[in-house]
């Protein structure tokens, strides 16, 4: 595939980014991605805002092919031929000369950016969507920052890797006894009709699909409620979900070995994610 790094298109296998870069040395970085359904980029303005919030929070430099960030999407697209799948895009504060704690001066020192896309066939119809997921519960030993998206992905790896050994699919975050969010996705639960889903602050990613399923809801007339909530909880609602870029909507069926609600994918979860799949193509870029 072609991808896009510091304002060229290269084969993959000719892309290359000095050892010395902060995101590799540091994960001095930080990260989008876009989805693609039908050739069109999905929520794309609130990816490229969020990145733009990113960068401020770290003191980062934009990029100068900010600007440019829509055709860059678009031409990798295009070029790799994706109808369903995902764009991704990286930018770190450079390679300076060497290896130092201290921010390099940016006017030397470019920031690094590279996109590839992923292709992912199916996309919109992933089986996980008709099944659920199964989600254990791990504590929270992020850093406080987690409003900002750096490539510091490991704990959320991790989590991943302890998800699977338990024969499920994704695990919650639990600090100060309440979920903050999934591994890579906003939480959800829906009790009595209402969605419950945890408060935007520094504690969490502020999703975009989160933003976006919300305010279809409230269209739909059905009820929110952004607060903290705990895995008992979780565990006696009628239903709960998680959402991201990649995933959309996805049922969660099975909290800590306890089924949620049916142990089915609920209502909510299921019109939420139709509403969410037929609005955003339509509004896709
Ligand atoms: N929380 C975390 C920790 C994430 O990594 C992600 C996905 N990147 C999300 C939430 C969902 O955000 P979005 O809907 O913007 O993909």
């Amino acid at each position: 595939r072609t991808v896009y790094v510091n304002g060229e298109y290269l084969p993959e296998n000719e892309a290359k980014v000095s050892i010395f870069d902060r995101g590799f040395l540091m994960a001095d970085g930080v990260y989008e991605v876009t989805s693609v359904l039908g050739g069109k980029l999905i929520d794309f303005d609130g990816h490229l805002k969020r990145l733009e919030r990113s960068l401020n929070e770290l003191d980062m430099p934009k990029p100068a092919a900010f600007d440019d960030l829509l055709e860059i999407h678009r031409k990798l697209v295009a070029e790799n031929g994706i109808t369903e799948g995902m764009v991704y895009l990286q930018v770190t504060r450079g390679a300076p000369d060497d290896r130092d704690f201290v921010f390099p001066d940016a006017e030397t020192t470019e920031p690094t950016v590279v996109l590839f896309t992923q292709n992912k066939p199916g996309l919109a119809n992933s089986p996980a969507a008709k099944t659920g997921i199964k989600v254990i519960s791990i504590d929270d030993i992020r850093w406080g920052r987690r409003d900002i998206k750096t490539v510091q992905l490991l704990y959320p790896s991790m989590g991943k890797m302890m998800a699977k050994a338990q024969g499920c699919d994704d695990a919650w975050m639990v600090e100060d006894g309440a979920v903050t969010e999934g591994t890579s996705n906003n939480a959800y639960i829906v009790k009595d009709g209402v969605i419950i889903t945890r408060n935007l602050s520094t504690d969490i990613l502020h999703g975009i699909t989160r933003a976006a399923v919300l305010r279809f809801a409230r269209e739909a007339q059905m009820k929110v409620e952004e607060r903290p909530f705990t895995i008992e909880e979780a565990k006696a609602a009628d239903e709960a979900f998680v959402t991201s870029a990649s995933t959309f909507v996805f049922p969660v069926v099975e909290v800590d070995g306890a089924a949620v609600g049916t142990g089915s994918p609920g209502p909510v979860a299921t019109r939420l994610r139709e509403i969410y799949l037929e609005e955003s193509l339509k509004a896709g870029v």
